[in-house]
């Protein structure tokens, strides 16, 4: 990958987006071919093992999220590297309740793609440095931000310890859950503790997968097992902190056991797994997606348990919505009316993904007399039900208020 640009020219810019994480860089990148000036400053490097965005994770796209990729010019090269999901399987451990959902009898190919988060990042990056017109302070972090009603002001230190201070028109939070610009903006964030921790890793088993993405509930918390392209699953375990430590602990094997005991045998045998990484997770949830001057986009406006993987999808529609908004605007990208049509209009999505990824975590973790009959016989009627299936289906594509334009595969204006 070519050298970041340490330096450029920018003291005065159009939009300032804190954070080139997933939902940041990809913001970026649809704002590159506008009139806009743009500057985008990120603490970590992108090609850094540091990389808290891009690391050994990897991300179920929807198709929605597709089409934008598509239409910011990377998707080719995460196709490369991308499983199509054609099947979603959904069950609860020690139940007799299962569900099965085919992609084919959706009408679509693929429910989504699973791409490891660091090919998304690379592909991000290097999309922004050939199409220039961004400028890009990476690594630098945001140190300190004021904002008014005239515009916004930020303090940038670099590697090196230059301080520089830049304003901007607009000032778009992406910098994730534990936002500073949404603190400096005054905006407060709900948080949820879940009580649980998602152990990462990838994992190979004794036999080649079909493209069938698992969703196994169990009392302790959800555990995911997606295809990957050239084979082998990427994992996500979600369980109680205390029992995280010790999976975190076990040696290789003990692991694998632990996680075939827990996941059973629909995959075939666990045989060797990757790094593994944790999250604590919880639901964090800003009253407000914007503010004087500032928007805030991705996890810095909500951050969602992984369980349905929305995160991100939501994020992108957010960033892609936002893309439309600025470049489609004349005049001031920062002006209040502007700010708040784009909140209006994301609201429906918003609420949608939270209340839906919020629901489906506690029922599965609830032990209330009952709950567990509900569930299985949730599962086996979704089985049966084609509107219940169809109305999953598209999750994948969205909740809901307007499709931003890169979504429905039109270009930014
Ligand atoms: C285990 C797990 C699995 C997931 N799986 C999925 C999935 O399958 N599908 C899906 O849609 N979502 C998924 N998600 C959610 C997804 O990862 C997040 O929604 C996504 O990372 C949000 O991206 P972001 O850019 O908003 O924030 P972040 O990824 O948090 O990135 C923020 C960036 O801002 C930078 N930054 C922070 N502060 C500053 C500062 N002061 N100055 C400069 N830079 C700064 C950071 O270095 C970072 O690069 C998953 C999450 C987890 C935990």
């Amino acid at each position: 990958m070519p050298e970041p640009e340490a330096h450029g020219a920018a003291r005065q810019v159009d939009v300032a987006i804190v954070g080139g994480g997933l939902v940041g860089a990809s913001l970026a990148l649809a704002l590159a071919g506008t009139a806009r000036s743009v500057l985008l400053i990120e603490g970590v490097a992108p090609d850094s093992s540091a990389q808290p965005s891009f690391d050994e994770r990897t991300t179920a796209l929807g198709n929605a999220s597709r089409r934008i990729f598509q239409r910011l010019g990377v998707w080719d090269e995460l196709a490369r590297e991308a499983a199509p999901i054609r099947t979603i399987h959904i069950s609860e451990a020690g139940r007799f309740g299962s569900a099965r959902l085919r992609a084919v009898e959706q009408g679509v190919e693929a429910f989504g793609h699973v791409i490891p988060n660091r090919v998304i990042g690379a592909a991000l990056w290097r999309a922004l440095q050939r199409a220039g017109g961004v400028t890009l302070r990476v690594p630098a972090r945001v140190t300190a931000v004021k904002t008014d009603n005239d515009g916004a002001s930020l303090t940038v230190l670099d590697a090196t310890g230059a301080q520089e201070v830049i304003e901007a028109r607009l000032l778009v939070a992406a910098d994730g859950a534990e936002s500073l610009v949404r603190t400096a903006a005054g905006i407060a964030a709900e948080v949820e503790d879940y009580a649980q921790v998602a152990i990462t890793a990838a994992v190979s088993t004794d036999r080649p997968h079909d493209g069938t993405a698992y969703e196994r509930f169990t009392p302790a918390g959800p555990v995911a097992v997606l295809p990957l392209h050239g084979g082998g699953y990427g994992t996500v375990w979600a369980c109680a902190p205390q029992r995280a430590s010790e999976l975190l602990a076990l040696d290789e094997a003990d692991y694998l056991a632990a996680l075939q005991e827990r996941f059973g045998w629909r995959v075939g045998r666990f045989v060797k797994v990757g790094r593994r990484a944790s999250y604590p997770l919880r639901l964090s949830r800003a009253a407000e997606t914007v503010g004087p001057r500032t928007v805030l986009v991705g996890n810095a406006a909500q951050g969602l348990h992984p369980i349905a993987g929305q995160g991100f999808n939501l994020g992108l529609r957010d960033a892609a919505l936002l893309a439309e908004s600025i470049a489609g605007a004349q005049g001031d990208p920062g002006a209040g009316q502007l700010l708040r049509a784009y909140a209006e209009a994301r609201a429906a999505d918003r609420t949608g993904v939270v209340r839906f990824t919020d629901s489906l975590v506690k029922l599965f973790a609830s032990s209330l007399p009952g709950a567990s009959l509900v569930r299985n016989l949730g599962l086996v009627l979704f089985d049966l039900s084609p509107p219940a299936k169809r109305a999953l289906a598209r999750v994948s594509l969205g909740f809901g208020g307007p499709a931003p334009r890169l979504a429905r595969d039109l270009p930014l204006t």
